[in-house]
């Protein structure tokens, strides 16, 4: 790169920031904290710095360490970086904390006993090797659920606590725990392995030990940066504290009213230690925002300023005022699909591409609706962050049982789902119903019946025969009973839905809400047949690649991104704010949805439409939906509302005041076994509203509030 080009382009790229953001820039020396509200530049300023100090020769590539949310982003930062530059740049250390992680720890592994080539294992490796140590203790996995204890050890994890410091005067009661935490640790260094939260654990652990590692990347390193800060969890917090000791050129920014992974680990107090963990950091505030109009940020500012827990700031723009976030009923889901279908379609005459457009859902399930009524008019669409609705793994394990249902020789089908849920049917069994089929030229569920009569053991031929009287069943069924009535039945007979209900991970609610949804797409068929076909035409049809796509995401995914025109569904009570968020975590869960409506409205460029429906069909049938409390929120100044029957109104809906019941007194019952960080194993012996009597196995009663309890 020659000077004179470099020049030109630094004037370029820095006279385009605001004073704050280029101070917030060009600080870039000491510790500094960028507090700032959503579409403010942070992202940008943090981009342009990396820039600024490469361009500046204050480090070589290999010398900045920058942390960004996803893997997708580090990309476009590195774009980003090299376009500002003129050149590529490679060798910068630009990652998610894991990813980064990883990379520094590899080298070292034999320090923390893993070898160079460790696995990274996934969620379901984990799980197996809970199980395994659970049954070699002798460990009741009723009492005990294995999802349960990961979740409890991962969390253990993102505290930054290894087994040892997990001390027993801190964690009465779980002793037993504790245990398995240790012997977890131990068995995945014997296979050369790590789980994700280890990757940082290790890391901490290899720097305790090793103050010449340590050292060496301290030296390294001489600029941290790290985007969307208000999501880390304490590990990740003490890492960059480690790393960023010595040259103290530490640059966070984020926006607490954007924190919404508190059930994931993160700690919104990070933002807080920052300033006493690093004495005299600057702390700049950037105000304007250049994304969405002043309606958008009114709407938005508005919702988030109900919220009591945050540190408050202001927002403002320069740009023209826009139109007000429209409001818009719905009698439906399906009403509600249809009026976004002709929304996009409109903005698509207009010459808007799919691509600026964006629908953010709260639950995973409500893109079926959309799905669907994208297919029929040809809207071509992309599923960010997940697969599309029947391609999914719960959705894709009931098809299998209607498949099997409809089509006795579906050995695909068969082979999907005959051992799940567990049914005692092992490999060996299935390999054995493999070389029976192949021998006999018959399909697998054909090569079943016939493994019973000769070959397989007792319990597995009980097994094997039990699944076959009740696929039968449910076939003879369908001649009295109707095809959705049928499916449910399939689904609660087999054993299917208990085991995603008795799942204690975090997506397990989500598949069965997917579930309960399936069967709604069912209901607007006329049979079984006829619905199998409809799916197998729809993921055909979703094959073809295309280039400008419309989003489809939750509002999870959303973070960060930004649309011209962005569609949030389904702002009903119970659906957003969700009822589990609120069930699970009481007023601390309803500010985190809060956050989250502050998060999809804040994606907005040009337009937000935020809709709900006045019914919505759920598990039991129809049921009357009341609109999300957040719509009573935003200030009627930013908004437009229209009712489905097309009138614009003022006055919101009386029903807004609703307030649903206690949750906690749905989640628990007296007698429920739970699960609490500091005091082990209990009994609830008694509820009142939120708050928990709880016998505990080892320091007798305590009354807790509900949100600090698992359900065991
Ligand atoms: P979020 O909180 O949502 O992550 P953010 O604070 O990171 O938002 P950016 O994504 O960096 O904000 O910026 C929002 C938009 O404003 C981007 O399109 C960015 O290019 C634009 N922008 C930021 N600063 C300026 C500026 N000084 N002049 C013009 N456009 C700007
Ligand atoms: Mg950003």
């Amino acid at each position: 790169m020659n000077l004179a080009n470099k020049t030109l382009i630094d004037a370029d790229y820095l006279a385009s920031l605001n004073p704050a953001q280029r101070t917030a820039a060009l600080e870039t020396e000491g510790p500094v904290l960028i507090l700032a509200g959503a579409g403010t530049g942070k992202t940008r300023v943090l981009t342009t710095r990396l820039a600024y100090i490469l361009q500046n020769n204050l480090a070589y590539p290999s010398q900045i360490l920058a942390v960004t949310f996803t893997n997708k982003a580090a990309q476009e930062m590195r774009e980003r970086i090299s376009h500002l530059l003129g050149s590529p740049v490679d060798n910068m250390w630009i990652g998610t904390f894991h990813s980064l992680a990883v990379r520094m720890l590899r080298p070292h592994a034999e320090l923390v006993g893993l070898q160079r080539n460790f696995t990274i294992l996934d969620s379901d490796d984990q799980l197996r090797l809970i199980k395994q140590i659970l049954r070699a203790e002798g460990i009741d996995e009723q009492k005990n659920p294995p999802k349960l204890v990961l979740s409890i050890i991962s969390r253990w994890k993102d505290r930054g606590l290894t087994p040892e410091k997990i001390t027993s005067s801190e964690q009465t009661g779980s002793h037993l725990l504790i245990d398995v935490y240790k012997q977890y640790q131990e068995r995945l260094k014997i296979l050369n392995a790590a789980d994700f939260g280890d990757l940082l654990l290790h890391c901490l652990t290899l720097f305790k030990e090793n103050p010449f590692v340590l050292e060496g990347y301290q030296q390294q390193m001489r600029y941290l940066l790290v985007d969307e800060y208000q999501d880390t969890n304490i590990s990740q917090y003490l890492w960059l504290r480690l790393l960023a000791q010595q040259s103290q050129n530490l640059c966070c920014v984020g926006d607490d009213d954007q924190s919404i992974y508190g059930w994931r680990g993160a700690e919104i107090g990070n933002i807080l230690k920052f300033e006493k963990d690093f004495p005299g950091a600057k702390i700049i505030r950037l105000e304007q925002n250049y994304r969405s109009t002043p309606q958008i940020l009114g709407a938005a500012s508005g919702l988030i300023s109900k919220n009591s827990s945050r540190l408050g700031k202001t927002l403002w723009t320069n740009d023209k005022a826009g139109e007000k976030v429209l409001i818009r009923g719905t009698w439906d889901s399906v009403d509600e699909a249809r009026f976004i279908g002709d929304e996009v379609e409109t903005l698509q005459r207009q010459g808007s591409p799919l691509g600026s457009i964006a629908i953010l859902v709260r639950a995973s399930f409500q893109t079926r609706e959309f799905e669907e009524r994208f297919l029929k008019l040809g809207i071509p669409y992309r599923v960010i962050g997940g697969p599309r609705f029947y391609e999914r793994l719960e959705i894709r394990d009931a098809l299998a049982y209607l498949r099997l249902v409809i089509q006795p020789d579906d050995g695909l089908a068969f082979e999907r789902i005959i051992n799940t849920p567990r049914r005692g049917i092992g490999t060996t069994s299935i390999q054995n119903i493999h070389i029976i089929a192949r021998e006999q030229g018959i399909s697998l569920p054909r090569a079943a019946l016939l493994f019973c009569e000769t070959g397989a053991k007792g319990a597995t031929r009980t097994a094997i025969h039990k699944f076959f009287e009740d696929i039968a069943r449910w076939r003879r069924l369908l001649e009295t009973e109707s095809h959705a009535e049928v499916t449910k039945i399939i689904l609660d007979e087999s054993g299917y839905t208990t085991m995603w209900r008795e799942d204690k991970s975090a997506d397990a609610p989500g598949r069965l809400e997917n579930l309960k949804e399936l069967v709604n797409a069912i209901e607007e068929f006329e049979s079984i047949p006829g619905f199998l076909e409809h799916v197998s035409l729809v993921m055909e049809n979703n094959k073809q690649s295309q280039e400008d796509l419309l989003s489809i995401m939750t509002l999870h995914s959303a973070k960060g991104l930004e649309f011209d025109v962005v569609f949030l569904p389904g702002w009903e009570e119970g659906l957003f704010p969700h009822q589990r968020a609120l069930q699970e975590s009481g007023n601390a869960g309803l500010e985190e949805e809060r956050r989250l409506g502050y998060v999809g409205l804040s994606r907005a460029r040009r337009r937000a439409i935020v809709t709900y429906c006045l019914q919505r069909k759920m598990y039991q049938g129809w049921q009357m939906a009341v609109p999300s409390r957040f719509i009573r929120e935003i200030p009627t100044e930013h908004a437009t509302l229209i009712q489905p029957n097309g009138n614009e109104v003022d006055a919101r809906p009386s029903s807004y005041s609703y307030t649903p019941p206690p949750a906690p007194a749905h989640t628990f019952k007296n007698g429920d076994r739970i699960f609490h960080q500091k005091f082990g194993y209990g009994d609830i012996i008694d509820i009142d509203f939120d708050r928990l009597e709880i016998e505990f196995e080892h320091t007798g009663t305590k009354k807790i509030a509900a949100n600090f309890v698992l359900k065991a």
